[in-house]
């Protein structure tokens, strides 16, 4: 599309161009397979000779489009759909690393992503070293080995709310010679584009705020096309030698910059197959159709509510990093200033017990494992998600026993204000 469009015509817009006495709205290609005419054609798309469809599993029209509007949201060249965000994390790490090799990764990341990274990860002999972002660079610095492979961070962090200093990240990165994946699920495109800061690729489920109605289980990967496999051709043998299960293509020679999302699709995809369903694409369309409506109206209700909870006499502490009180105000400033997420998390001066009795008082709040959706939704991790732990070893996962979470929804943030206060004068 036009170059200039911004992200609110991108999200509208952008992925599905008709043509002449073509659907105006993005179909849904339930199909499995495509129809070719002659046997030669079929064969120049098994021999990555020429594009097009042919199988699902690989490429599928519906999910394609969706792909390319992410890709235009942030500013990159290709992008994949995944089943999932798990996959879409997966996939973006596997697509460059084998056993042998070595990953650096922010300590403060999704739970998941620190299963996948630290511990199954790790039985495909892909090592993994944690890393508090906030440490001063000598020592992130001395995180690198000869066989790392690539730096993974979120850029909002999920649950503990840390903004990332993307650029420092990026410069470090690039100073050993390997790209930057960013997940940036929860500032989503329209809160932050990762690549503007130097990150390589970034990674998305689009389960939270893109798909936004907590319909639709997704993921994407999208590449900036900015990282030059070639120059560090020894640490990518995957990308930069042939690959004997495609009749030897190099792709970083034959596809460019698009070389990093083609391997991930024809290798990758074809062998693991966590493909999104078409249906479900066509439901995360209808997301970003709004996305940039929801977001900042997520941001809006957020910092309210932040500070509300923050002039609280029963509340302990707030964290949020809308609010100037908050370490991480001057990061999200410079890589956020429209607004961070609509996640916040609070505890509550009586502790542990004081929260848990909390989250039985709410009445238009609803209690969820899910994040980042329309309606707001409430989690405490010490009676939920994590609550085989102790507290000793709550604090060491830098989950406060006292913490909930908040995932601040799009309803009139005066209703939400109001159940909030209601739940917090049960607890006298
Ligand atoms: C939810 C989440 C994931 C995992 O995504 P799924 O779609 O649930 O697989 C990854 N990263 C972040 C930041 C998330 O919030």
């Amino acid at each position: 599309m036009n170059d200039n469009y911004k992200r609110e015509t991108i999200c509208i817009q952008s992925g599905w161009h008709p043509k002449n006495g073509e659907p105006r709205v993005l179909p849904i290609y339930q199909s499995t397979t495509f129809k070719y005419e002659s046997s030669d054609q079929m064969g120049k798309l098994f021999d990555l000779e020429e594009e097009g469809y042919f199988y699902t599993r690989l490429q599928n029209p519906t999910n394609d489009a969706v792909a390319s509007k992410i890709c235009e949201l942030e500013g990159g060249v290709a992008a994949m759909l995944t089943s999932s965000g798990q996959a879409a994390t997966f996939y973006a790490v596997f697509n460059i690393c084998e056993a042998g090799d070595h990953v650096i990764c922010s300590s403060t990341i999704y739970g998941g992503t620190y299963n996948l990274l630290g511990v199954t990860l790790k039985k495909c002999g892909i090592e993994c070293t944690f890393v508090e972002p906030d440490s001063p660079e000598e020592e992130l610095n001395q995180a690198f080995k000869e066989n790392t492979k690539a730096v993974f961070a979120e850029s909002v962090s999920n649950p503990t709310l840390v903004i990332l200093d993307i650029e420092k990240f990026a410069n470090l990165a690039h100073s050993h010679g390997v790209p930057l994946i960013i997940d940036n699920t929860f500032a989503t495109p329209i809160n932050c584009r990762p690549f503007e800061w130097g990150a390589d690729i970034v990674t998305h489920s689009t389960t939270k705020y893109m798909d936004g109605h907590a319909v639709s289980v997704g993921g994407c990967i999208v590449d900036s096309g900015n990282f030059d496999w070639l120059a560090h051709a020894d640490k990518f043998p995957g990308l930069t030698t042939p690959d004997e299960s495609y009749h030897g293509i190099v792709y970083a020679e034959k596809f460019g910059k698009g070389a990093y999302i083609t391997k991930a699709t024809s290798q990758l995809m074809r062998d693991l197959g966590a493909i999104q369903s078409p249906q479900n694409a066509f439901l995360l369309n209808i997301g970003l159709e709004t996305l940039h409506l929801r977001v900042p109206r997520h941001c809006e209700n957020a910092q309210k509510v932040a500070e509300y909870l923050e002039k609280k006499e029963e509340v302990a502490w707030v964290n949020y990093a809308g609010l100037p009180s908050n370490k991480y105000y001057s990061l999200a400033r410079k890589y956020m200033p429209d607004g961070v997420c609509g996640v916040i998390s609070f505890g509550l001066k009586g502790g542990r017990q004081a929260s848990t009795k909390m989250m039985d008082q709410f009445k238009l709040v609803s209690i969820v494992t899910h994040v980042a959706d329309a309606r707001t939704s409430v989690l405490h991790p010490a009676s939920h998600t994590h609550r085989q732990m102790s507290d000793e070893q709550l604090i060491a996962a830098g989950v406060a026993p006292d913490l909930i979470r908040l995932s601040v929804g799009i309803e009139n943030v005066e209703d939400i204000i109001e159940d909030l206060e209601q739940a917090i004068s049960k607890l006298k």
